[in-house]
């Protein structure tokens, strides 16, 4: 029989207790179970359901161990989008933004991050720390919490995929007022790849997608183009 000891810290300290011990972070487990059902069962696991620091969901920040279906209008449209486009209902019952942004490949909610400029909140063995979404996705430490500066607007879409297929195309978009220019962020996952840019937002659309195409996103897929005019088109001017 399995025996894995199941720690549930309620406070950083113990947390860092738990991380420090060897515990493996575990979100929903839509994804861990069948990895430890491969792989074999660690002695320990550290879920963050009881720790508020990974259970907030307000404007502007979001716990790591919160579900994905819980996450509303207290959203930015593209994060609330994103989670709500995630699999299946079960799986949004289970899953976690933790177990999304860090722990899987797919990351739909990735983009959405990307374009709110989010910050990771992580803890490490030398305590807590903020960092960004590159050092997030490359280093996978725990992840406590994302937060953000709410945009003025924004998008999220998503193509439809076929099942054992590649991921399909992901593509958000946000404004931010930042010191009084309009800026667009616009983020797209093409396959297994992430893009994401900034530009200032021009008076006219033209404009604005002519310095996108300029950008880091200059590689981004036909389909993608498409789906930046429209959301680019769509958010206020
Ligand atoms: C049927 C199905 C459909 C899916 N469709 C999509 C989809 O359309 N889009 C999409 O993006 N994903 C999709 N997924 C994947 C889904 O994103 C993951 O299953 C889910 O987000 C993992 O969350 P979890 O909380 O269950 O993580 P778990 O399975 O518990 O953990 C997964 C990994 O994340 C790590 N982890 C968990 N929490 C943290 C944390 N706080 N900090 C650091 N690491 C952590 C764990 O150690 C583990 O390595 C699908 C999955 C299934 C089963």
């Amino acid at each position: 029989m399995v025996t894995v000891h199941l720690r549930l810290p309620t406070s950083v300290p113990e947390a860092r207790e738990c991380l420090s011990e060897g515990a493996v972070p575990i979100g929903g487990a839509t994804l861990l179970w069948a990895t430890w059902q491969r792989d074999g069962f660690p002695q320990q696991a550290m879920s963050l359901r009881e720790l508020p620091e990974a259970n907030v969901l307000e404007r502007g920040r979001v716990g790591a161990a919160v579900v994905l279906h819980r996450m509303d209008g207290r959203m930015p449209d593209a994060l609330r989008l994103a989670a709500s486009q995630v699999g299946t209902g079960a799986v949004r019952r289970s899953a976690t933004v933790g177990g999304n942004v860090v722990g899987s490949t797919l990351r739909c909610l990735l983009p959405a991050a990307l374009v709110l400029d989010a910050r990771a909140t992580v803890l490490e063995a030398d305590g807590v720390r903020e960092t960004d979404l590159a050092e997030l996705i490359a280093k996978r430490p725990l992840l406590l919490s994302l937060g953000w500066r709410d945009p003025i607007a924004s998008a999220f879409f998503k193509g439809a995929g076929e099942a054992g297929g590649a991921p399909p195309l992901v593509v958000a978009s946000a404004l931010h007022d930042d010191d009084g220019t309009a800026v667009l962020r616009v983020a797209l996952r093409d396959g297994h790849e992430f893009l994401a840019a900034s530009v200032p937002r021009a008076a006219d659309t033209a404009r604005t997608l002519g310095a996108l195409r300029d950008s880091a996103l200059a590689d981004a897929p036909p389909a993608a183009w498409d789906v930046i005019r429209s959301q680019a088109e769509s958010l206020p001017t």
